[in-house]
């Protein structure tokens, strides 16, 4: 069978993958620009492991207590090396990425204390760990005030404002690479790191945190080396290479990491228990692969971008600019269009690829929202997904894809079924 008579038995017609694979060779340059980061990055992890002497031995399972775990002390050892800092927790009690922030806050800010995002409003699950909508246990029940500063409209820092907004009290900074689900632009790290230069000009001894969601392995250079006193992430997605089950990390000052730990499990246990039961193989694994794993994400919202962009929807990023992390907007500007776009990502999956996703209301959201994922692991946004509220302006942000040609059938299949419902025409050659 040849490939497209395979991409027609999986129901993606002649015409779309032609015009698909039109937009594909236009991309060319783009995605040699993406290989030669991604090598750059994988001789980055490497090198960290190696430096570290992972061993096979690393690659068993803890219980109870998981006093002495080796595995568990030479990972965070090797992440400290990948990311350039004093030290790294790295654990699958952290349960996912609003966790991983809500410790590095808890664990290093006290009452009277006040937290200081400058890159705008933080993404939605934070404003419950902040207490900026009440909430059981937030920062604000424990005396720990808030205070933000808006991005400029260009999407650059406000850097007269941060200078203002520096109180005797303020004691973290907060910056949050990835847009998120918002429409601003996201940032790069040397932007991020001219912030940090100007935060430690005003008082040396403030906290930058920043939250990297969806930002690792996308530059060479991470927010620690740009001198973030904390990076921090989520397993699930890019740093876990598709093949953590769980888990989160902060990579940053010895301080600040064992602030985290003893919060995390104890004071006077910190980082010294904690059982892996049997994730250290995978987070190894899941670590070395997600340089790669992370480029095939990058070049499947490339091609969303362009491809979508050439059909005349609004796209953020554009097509040709730079990119900061793997999420993919996409206007489609009618609730028919998003739950077309969700069901083409859905049927494109390894798994449950048979159901059909359908809006719904979901608690947390003010509309009806859609999603489609197929994955390995559950929520996990590193692997092929997309949702989108039922809800002006009707966009879909769609991101992962552990590898390049799922990301590419799971874009035609999405056009496929637009182009089904009616709600677009490929243009010809
Ligand atoms: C995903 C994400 C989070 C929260 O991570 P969860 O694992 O969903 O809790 C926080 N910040 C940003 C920017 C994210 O993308």
């Amino acid at each position: 069978m040849t490939k497209e008579a395979m991409y027609q038995s999986m129901g993606i017609s002649p015409e779309v993958l032609r015009f698909g694979e039109r937009i594909e060779a236009s991309l060319e340059a783009r995605f040699r620009k993406i290989d030669e980061r991604m090598e750059y990055n994988q001789l980055k992890v490497l090198h960290a492991m190696q430096e570290k002497h992972v061993a096979m031995e690393h690659m068993g399972e803890s219980t109870g207590y998981g006093y002495n775990d080796d595995g568990r002390d030479t990972l965070e050892e090797v992440y400290a090396a990948a990311f350039h800092t004093e030290a790294a927790l790295v654990r699958p009690q952290i349960t996912c990425g609003t966790h991983a922030l809500a410790l590095a806050l808890f664990s290093n800010l006290r009452p009277g204390d006040e937290l200081l995002y400058i890159s705008g409003k933080p993404y939605d699950t934070l404003e419950e760990v902040i207490g900026i909508r009440p909430s059981m246990g937030s920062l604000k029940e424990y005396q720990i005030s808030y205070d933000q500063v808006d991005l400029l409209p260009d999407g650059g820092f406000d850097f007269e404002g941060i200078r203002k907004a520096i109180k005797p009290n303020t004691r973290i900074v907060g910056i949050q690479r990835s847009k998120g689900y918002q429409t601003r632009k996201t940032l790069s790290v040397d932007q991020i790191g001219e912030a940090i230069a100007f935060v430690k000009s005003i008082h040396k001894d403030l906290i930058v945190m920043v939250d990297n969601c969806y930002g690792e392995f996308v530059e060479t250079k991470e927010p620690s080396d740009v001198g973030a006193d904390m990076t921090v992430g989520s397993l699930i997605k890019n740093p876990g290479g598709g093949l953590a089950p769980i888990g989160g990390y902060i990579a940053g000052t010895k301080k600040c990491i064992e602030n985290a730990a003893c919060r995390l499990t104890s004071p006077g246990l910190g980082k010294e228990v904690g059982a892996t039961l049997g994730v250290n193989r995978s987070f190894y694994q899941g670590f070395f692969l997600a340089p790669v794993v992370t480029a095939n994400a990058l070049k499947g919202a490339i091609l969303a971008a362009n491809l979508y962009e050439t059909l005349g929807f609004p796209v953020v990023p554009d097509g040709r600019e730079s990119r900061h992390d793997i999420i993919q907007a996409v206007t489609l500007g009618t609730p028919e269009g998003v739950i077309a776009f969700c069901k083409g990502i859905q049927a494109a999956a390894p798994v449950d690829s048979y159901v059909t996703p359908e809006p719904w209301a979901m608690p947390g959201y003010d509309s009806d929202v859609i999603m489609a994922a197929g994955a390995f692991i559950q929520g996990s946004s590193i692997e092929l997904s997309a949702d989108g509220p039922i809800k002006p302006p009707y966009a879909v942000y769609f991101q992962g894809g552990l590898t390049y040609p799922h990301a590419k059938l799971g874009i035609l299949m999405s056009l496929q079924k637009l182009k089904e419902a009616g709600l677009v025409t490929i243009p010809e050659p």
